[in-house]
């Protein structure tokens, strides 16, 4: 599978809401074409406080808001994130039986309140094994499993 690429204000975005919404996870929506994520839309997480350490939902409403700016710009929806607070960067049953094709799952586990790793799946072929992915920091960007 080809790599994606992620901005690297998209990666900052999600960790900044990552960072902010630890214990609880953060979700949202990332934006670009074809395989380039150029941006991340947090979206509040709906669910209840007790369920936030584990769970996510958003807003349908919202998610539609959001595609029509985007198509707006030219960009399409290309994958859903969210954080795993103090767990691992891997799809629990629930975020696999949520997954459709056509859409990436992005994981962001975070430690202690520090972003640790990000990984993406997708549902076809195989929904839990990661996509390789390359975040763009400048000159550093390497392709990473
Ligand atoms: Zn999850």
């Amino acid at each position: 599978m080809n790599c994606f690429t992620c901005s690297n204000e998209a990666y900052e975005e999600m960790t900044k809401e990552a960072r902010r919404a630890y214990p609880k996870e953060c979700c949202g929506i990332l934006f670009g074409r074809e395989r380039e994520i150029r941006y991340a839309f947090p979206v509040q997480n709906v669910v209840s406080a007790q369920n936030s350490r584990r769970h996510f939902e958003m807003d349908p409403l919202i998610v539609y808001q959001a595609e029509c700016e985007a198509e707006k710009r030219g960009m399409e929806m290309l994958g859903i994130y969210h954080s795993h607070p103090d767990s691992p960067p891997i799809p629990s049953s629930e975020d696999l039986a949520y997954m459709i094709p056509g859409i990436s799952y992005w994981i962001l586990s975070v430690e202690q309140g520090i972003e640790k790793e990000l990984r993406g799946y997708a549902k076809e072929p195989d929904p839990k094994k990661p996509v390789p992915i390359r975040i763009e920091k400048g000159a550093a960007a390497s392709c990473r499993f």
